[in-house]
């Protein structure tokens, strides 16, 4: 790692201070420290591995510190908080054309566009010269670094959209749901609807006819291919009832699967396709590698006793904890836990001890009104920075539901990472790990965590992996469920809603949860309450709190 580099990392780090208005003398501060470390000739890596580096002009323990974290893994991670805080598309974007972050808000703020696409366009229409400072060498750079950028990657509709398109239309063409949301995929790229008539004409017509259908672009005698407002593109199949069963297996796929079925007869029901193929029905959520074995009893909505994870307008909900609880029982639970978050994530309001011992007299007088329904008393606990809990262990200890999420840091390198969460795992408070690989579908990859080793902890400590109902999570996904389960890890099946609403997404969470093969065996909520406080973990708590705590 050069000096030029190190010194290029405090830079941006300063500019993204700027940017976040943390006052002028922090930034300044790592200007100068970058200006000294250009100067420097001894290699900076070397004085900060030998714990030498403060005794450069301008570099204090703060800088210091951040200058042996980007030197031990090559990242500052609030730097990259930082960036995701502060136009984040556009710093990206700023980064792989060479253009520092500052800068490029500026760039931005001169073009008037706030997003990469709309930074591309301004570009693409030769703009960018009415930036003052840009001239027509560095225009030509930034075209040609920008001609070199990737493509970006064909986006799926996200889950609760294409479930909610497609029902609505197949409740219109009185069919059914098929294609990827049939399987509840956690992006579709393949939307139908198959109708059951013996005359297509009408179905078609009356297709070709809703609202939500802008255009046709293919029509034959039984199908046609519309598109939405949105620009999705959705067929529909009109099968005569004595083979609606084989179209409708046909158009939910997964294309792979359907061919490893053979040819398939013509059947008035996917039941009776089954049943003449000598093959087991198959839920579909379990059709996306070739199966024709006999399918566990999986996972239903009924199964579910109780929502793990949910926030109220102590944090960033909007709901107060009294209409949570009456929600929720109106679903029909036995229990729901409030888990807002802690401090350490900044962005919303998060509970301290204090908050949450006045919360808890909310919760209690909020348990007198529902009884017997159980509000618990919970928290969904940052892992810090520095690998601790967010929260005292005293107010952990007290809870009836603590989980543990990760809000920052997603970059961080494999090890560190993974090394991270399986020790903040080890408190004996915990109960579950919320949405362990941190992706935001369509916007974020999903982290670099070790889910082998997270498992091997998960069953040494008996905490729960969640999977998460918020339609852009769906963390764990199902495959990664699935690894979980043949582990024999314990899975909670959450919506982390922050509205009464939310508190519906629990089919999402229940479906993805399919996907993985889960079974209500294996989900810590579709347990009675009893055994929800009676913890599950070890019942000598106390004293292993105290042989397990860290130093
Ligand atoms: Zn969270
Ligand atoms: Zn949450």
């Amino acid at each position: 790692m050069t000096n030029a580099y190190i010194a290029e990392q405090l830079e941006a780090f300063a500019s993204l201070l700027d940017l976040s208005d943390a006052g002028y003398y922090t930034s300044r501060a790592y200007r100068r420290a970058a200006e000294t470390i250009r100067e420097t000739k001894a290699p900076i890596a070397e004085l900060v591995a030998a714990g030498r580096v403060q005794e450069l002009r301008g570099i204090g323990p703060g800088i210091a510190a951040r200058l042996r974290e980007l030197v031990e893994t090559g990242h500052i991670a609030e730097l990259d908080e930082l960036e995701r805080e502060v136009q984040p598309e556009l710093v990206g974007l700023g980064r792989f054309l060479g253009v520092g972050p500052k800068r490029m808000v500026e760039i931005g703020r001169a073009l008037g566009v706030s997003t990469a696409d709309e930074f591309r366009q301004a570009a693409r229409e030769g703009r960018l010269t009415s930036v003052s400072g840009i001239g027509p060498q560095t225009e030509r750079r930034l075209l040609e670094r920008l001609d070199r950028e990737l493509r970006p990657e064909r986006k799926g509709l996200t889950l609760n959209r294409a479930r909610a398109l497609l029902e609505e239309m197949a409740d219109e063409l009185g069919g059914e749901v098929a294609g990827d949301p049939r399987r509840w995929a956690d992006t579709s790229f393949e939307l139908a609807v198959v109708c059951s008539a013996e005359d297509a004409a009408p179905v078609l017509e009356a297709f070709a006819g809703l609202p939500t259908i802008v255009s046709i672009l293919e029509r034959g005698p039984h199908r046609a291919l519309g598109v939405t407002v949105e620009g999705v593109p959705v067929e529909v199949v009109v099968a005569e009832p004595a083979r609606f069963g084989t179209e409708l297996l046909r158009a939910t796929g997964a294309p792979h699967y359907v061919d490893a079925l053979g040819e398939l007869p013509d059947e008035p029901s996917e039941a009776a396709v089954y049943a003449q193929l000598g093959v087991p029905f198959c839920p579909p959520e379990l059709r996306e590698q070739p199966f024709r074995g006999e399918p566990p009893e999986l996972l239903t909505r009924d199964d579910i006793r109780g929502d793990l994870h949910v926030h109220t307008t102590w944090s960033d909900g909007k709901a107060s904890v009294l209409e949570m609880a009456l929600a929720a029982r109106d679903l029909g639970y036995e229990y729901l836990a409030i888990c807002d978050h802690t401090p350490n994530v900044r962005v919303v309001p998060g509970l301290d001890a204090d908050d949450l011992r006045r919360q808890a007299e909310e919760i209690a007088a909020v348990n007198e009104e529902v009884a017997p329904f159980r509000v618990l008393r919970g928290t969904e606990v940052d892992i810090r920075r520095d690998g601790e809990l967010d929260l005292p262990d005293d107010i952990l200890d007290e809870l009836d539901w603590v989980q543990l999420s990760l809000h920052a840091g997603q970059r961080e390198p494999r090890e560190q990472l993974t090394h991270k969460v399986t020790e903040a795992m080890r408190h004996p408070a915990v109960r579950a790990l919320s949405h362990p690989k941190g992706r935001i579908i369509n916007h974020r990859p999903p982290n670099a965590l070790d889910l082998e080793r997270t498992f091997e902890v998960a069953l040494e400590t008996g905490v729960a992996i969640e999977t998460n109902g918020l339609p852009d999570r769906l963390d764990l996904s199902g495959p990664e469920i699935k690894l979980a389960i043949e582990a024999g890890v314990p899975i909670v099946v959450s919506t982390d809603s922050h509205s009464v609403q939310g508190l519906r997404n629990m089919r999402l969470a229940v479906h993805t949860a399919r996907r993985g093969w889960a079974t209500a065996a294996n989900v810590v909520n579709t347990r009675p309450l009893a055994e929800i406080l009676s913890g599950g973990r070890t019942p000598g708590r106390e004293s292993s709190a105290r042989s397990r705590r860290r130093g």
